[in-house]
């Protein structure tokens, strides 16, 4: 067997619809809310900042969810992503347990936030739309929609968090590349950019902030829409084609994860690798481990509260019960930009509540240490959030080792890295460090949630 299962030629191998979990959870998940009334919302009150199909989706529970032609014939480009047996760095770990990995950086943006940039690009072109607004962490998300936007022919606007916006200037330039406009959040564009303003001239922005500009413009216009790149259940669907894909190439491998990996920012690409395995292990069909992996200096699901939350700092989006750190919670700076989200996706949320996924943080240096070595054995450069997975994937082989178990392995790569390689070099010269969260901020934003009596509904 070769270690790479991947069919180039034979497009039949690409999915033909997306799984939905909502289907098969054993217990419904909490519904979101309004944000004035905090009653549960209905598809229209979502209507300002989506378009019809999307908004479908969000609140679907149907099981399989057709991809369209047109979004499966631009998944063609690069699907299926290769699944890779990591036969050299089991060697070097010199563990009996298998490692297989899905590498999504063979997208043209470089990680697998296109799997749903193309799909919400295309939904909003057949509903007439002409322009997206979208916020951006690292950059991945906005350079993501910013290509799909140039496929369907919208506009496309990021608001990008400022200190990335000023740290990751190849980021911005492959934005405009394709065609969209990057402006720098906090920006004074929106009352919500100009109110933070007011407050810390400074301000080097948040995710939650950002969010809360790119929203506020999409809600003003009729021919604007808002597009997200994670959290939020229609992302989350989009990205199952990458577990409905390894569980084909798995096959063809001859072989069943014992364990299965994502790194979790906002949730999407592990939800994407791990929700077609939960569906298995809840029909009881296989029982894999599933462990979410995420930054200890923002540790959503390891030391947040499940809770009703925002997801944005202007208090402009619904609520959905999350784990969260608080809506005011500013994270650190760190490398792992994308992971530098306050809140986990609701879906993600209720299976680790409902204790289907063992949740997991690690340091960054850590982190860097098992990019290296993947980079080393394997050649691929993860991005700083994949190196998450890497470090999860790592350790159980190690453990494997130690318990003298073969087991199977499967994590999602979930990026590569060439856009971060200030990050390494930071690292080479040992001056990463391993940033604490601020314990007092944390229990400050923790006692700033919003009260909601979950007993009414
Ligand atoms: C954005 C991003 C993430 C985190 O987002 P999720 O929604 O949690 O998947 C992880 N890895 C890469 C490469 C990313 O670009």
């Amino acid at each position: 067997m070769s270690d790479k299962v991947k069919y180039l030629l034979d497009e039949s191998r690409i999915p033909k619809a997306w799984y939905n979990i909502v289907a098969d959870l054993p217990v419904p998940p909490p519904p979101p809310l309004h944000p004035g009334t905090l009653k549960p919302i209905g598809p229209d009150d979502l209507a300002p900042i989506f378009c019809p199909a999307i908004i479908e989706q969000e609140v679907s529970a149907e099981r399989w969810i057709e991809i369209p032609e047109p979004v499966r014939d631009i998944y063609k480009l690069w699907r299926p992503s290769p699944l890779i047996r990591a036969r050299r760095l089991e060697q070097a770990l010199d563990t009996p347990a298998k490692i297989f990995f899905k590498y999504e950086g063979v997208s043209p943006a470089g990680s697998h936030k296109p799997n749903s940039s193309v799909a919400q690009a295309y939904y909003n072109q057949q509903a007439g739309i002409k322009k997206l607004t979208t916020e951006t962490g690292a950059g991945q998300w906005g350079s993501s929609l910013a290509y799909a936007g140039a496929l369907f022919g919208l506009d496309v606007e990021v608001y990008m968090v400022k200190v990335s916006y000023q740290q990751k200037p190849y980021r911005r330039a492959l934005m405009e590349t394709y065609g969209a406009r990057c402006i720098p959040s906090p920006s004074p564009l929106t009352a919500s950019g100009r109110a933070i303003l007011e407050q810390s001239p400074d301000s080097t922005g948040s995710l939650g902030i950002a969010i809360s500009e790119a929203v506020e413009l999409a809600a003003q216009r009729d021919d604007t829409k808002y597009a997200l790149g994670s959290v939020l259940n229609h992302v989350l669907l989009h990205q199952t084609i990458i577990g409905e894909e390894a569980m084909l190439q798995m096959a063809d491998a001859e072989a069943q994860p014992d364990i299965v990996i994502g790194c979790a920012g906002g949730g999407s690409n592990f939800a994407g690798i791990a929700f077609p395995y939960l569906r298995e292990k809840l029909a009881g069909r296989l029982n894999p481990k599933v462990i979410a992996v995420e930054p200890a200096s923002c540790p959503t699901m390891t030391r947040g509260r499940y809770a009703y939350d925002f997801g944005d700092t202007g208090h402009l989006t619904p609520l959905v019960k999350m784990h969260t750190l608080g809506s005011t919670f500013i994270p650190p700076g760190f490398h792992a930009g994308g992971l530098r989200y306050h809140g986990m996706a609701p879906l993600v949320s209720h299976v680790l509540n409902l204790g289907l996924v063992e949740p997991r943080a690690y340091a960054q240096t850590e982190c860097f240490a098992a990019a290296v070595q993947l980079a080393r054995a394997e050649g691929i450069v993860p991005a700083p959030e994949s190196s998450h997975a890497v470090k999860a994937a790592i350790d159980e082989a190690l453990r494997c080792k130690a318990e003298g178990k073969a087991e199977t392995i499967l994590f999602c790569l979930s990026g590569h890295g060439h856009f971060d390689m200030q990050a390494y070099t930071d690292y080479f010269a040992g001056k990463l460090q391993d940033v604490p969260f601020d314990q007092q901020a944390l229990d400050k934003a923790l006692s700033e949630l919003p009260q909601v009596d979950e007993s009414a509904f």
